[in-house]
């Protein structure tokens, strides 16, 4: 063992004892089970350690296990302030709930709750109830919920196509993000594929040549959400692809991704009310399919997500025949991809929202809606507040989380050109990492901020952020 000479600066660590026994050790008792304080304070000691291995001086004990104590107090999942102008931002949570759905969360959360208890009859009831009823009145159709889209596809193919053949374009099979593979879920599912046509273009024909009488159990379709295939294109229109599953009898499923319900309710046709909607998102809008009208097509089940376009929690909804509805509520796996009570509660809300058409009270409708010139108005106030280095330029914002591709939304941005020393990646760095953290999109040597998805209770602290960031970036090192 080598023995420590006097200058041994592991030696000049304090002990735990030592630690426990100062200003800070009492007031971290006094907060924190011993074991704790005890724990973090092995870890603070560990660190500094590290530190003399690495041969660099230790930091402060005192002040790294108070930072570790106080981090657990702190939760992971932070709130982002979101400038990017990507509405339904996958990797920021996609979409923000009404108040509705807070305050039901909030009711639901603490307490005990009907969930599947059926109070006028006194026995056990189904916890679908609870959206369906709201789900078929918007829809026309009866619906059921599980925990996401994925799930709900999973379902259906491992219920109506286990053992046998699904038909799918090959212009259809794609991945979504994050592994959600079209072929990948098919195969988990017990279904086997059959690539139908080309990538770039799929005919009616294509289905009819791949159809086996002894093994094609379903047409399945699929919104090509987060790509676009230009050029020589095509696929069959959904009410040809209908009437082919009828003549061979076999179901057709729609998988929409979306899910946009926005609507004025007025039968199958469903383009969303141009007056009602600014003119920056009506386009975007137009392109995306909605349920309603898959469903008038003649598709026999129909599958979104809950937290794209629809506005509310993760969920994965299934409307479309009863008896196919029926069919996978029997199947195990529906137990399985259950939806939680906090997450019926919340798309109860949002539901009652659309049928109310409290349509601005529904955060993602509302940031589509916003008219152009109010965005704009904004945007100035924003350059006002930062200064010099801020600009309000025309620019374009992206519905996102799997619509319609290449279909933007088009906005007003605070440009903010770094000055002298710095970099524009460099601010996006220094605003991220803040508190609140702030997102921003980078073009070239400009940062640009999108007011559209930021809400209005965030405005005066993104200005502030913004306006550290700039000082430091000019009085600190470039990053
Ligand atoms: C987003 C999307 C999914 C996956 O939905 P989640 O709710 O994220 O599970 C599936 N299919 C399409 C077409 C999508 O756009």
């Amino acid at each position: 063992m080598a023995v420590a000479s006097p200058s041994d600066p592991y030696r000049q660590l304090p002990s735990i004892d030592d630690l426990l026994r100062t200003e800070s050790g009492a007031l971290w008792l006094n907060r924190f089970p011993r074991s704790v304080v005890v724990e973090e304070l092995r870890g603070a000691l560990a660190e500094a350690r590290r530190a003399i291995a690495g041969g660099r001086e230790p930091a402060a004990v005192n002040a790294v296990a108070d930072r570790r104590l106080r981090r657990l107090e702190q939760s992971s999942l932070r709130p982002v302030i979101n400038a990017t102008g990507v509405v339904l931002h996958t990797n920021l949570g996609r979409a923000p709930l009404p108040r509705s759905a807070i305050e039901a969360i909030a009711q639901t959360a603490g307490g005990y709750s009907n969930l599947e208890y059926d109070l006028s009859a006194g026995r056990r009831g189904r916890r679908d109830v609870h959206a369906g009823t709201w789900l078929e009145r918007l829809l026309g159709a009866p619906a059921l919920v599980v925990n996401n889209n994925a799930a709900a596809i999973f379902l259906i193919l491992n219920e109506l196509s286990a053992g046998g053949e699904t038909l799918v374009s090959r212009g259809e099979l794609v991945e979504i993000g994050d592994g959600f593979r079209i072929p990948e879920i098919l195969e988990k599912s017990g279904a086997v594929l059959r690539e139908v046509g080309a990538t770039n273009r799929t005919r009616i024909e294509d289905y009819r040549a791949a159809f086996d009488p002894e093994r094609t159990r379903l047409i399945l379709r699929v919104h090509p959400s987060n790509f676009r295939i230009s050029g020589f294109t095509g696929r069959p229109e959904v009410a040809e692809l209908v009437g082919l599953g009828r003549e061979l009898g076999v179901p057709v499923v729609d998988d929409l991704g979306s899910g946009l319900l926005y609507q004025p309710l007025k039968g199958p046709s469903n383009d969303p009310p141009e007056d009602s909607l600014a003119e920056s998102s009506s386009s975007a809008l137009r392109e995306e399919p909605t349920p309603r009208r898959a469903l008038a097509a003649g598709v026999d089940l129909v599958s979104f997500s809950g937290d794209k376009l629809l506005g509310g929690p993760q969920a994965g909804i299934i409307t479309g025949r009863a008896e196919l509805l029926a069919r996978l509520r029997q199947n195990p796996l529906f137990r399985a991809l259950r939806a939680d009570k906090l997450v019926y509660a919340a798309l109860e809300a949002v539901l009652r929202d659309y049928v109310l058409e409290r349509y601005d009270d529904i955060p993602v409708l509302q940031m589509l809606r916003v008219p152009a010139d109010e965005l704009r108005r904004r945007a100035e106030g924003w350059a006002a507040a930062i200064g010099s280095a801020a600009q309000v330029v025309p620019g374009r914002g992206l519905l996102g989380g799997g619509s319609t591709p290449g279909q933007t939304l088009s906005s007003w941005l605070v440009a903010i050109s770094p000055g002298p020393g710095t970099t524009s990646a460099a601010l996006e760095r220094t605003l991220r990492a803040g508190e609140p953290a702030v997102l921003a999109r980078i073009e070239g040597d400009r940062l640009l901020l999108d007011p559209r998805t930021v809400f209005d209770a965030q405005s005066e602290p993104l200005v502030q952020a913004v306006r550290a960031a700039l000082s430091s970036e000019e009085s600190g090192p470039v990053g």
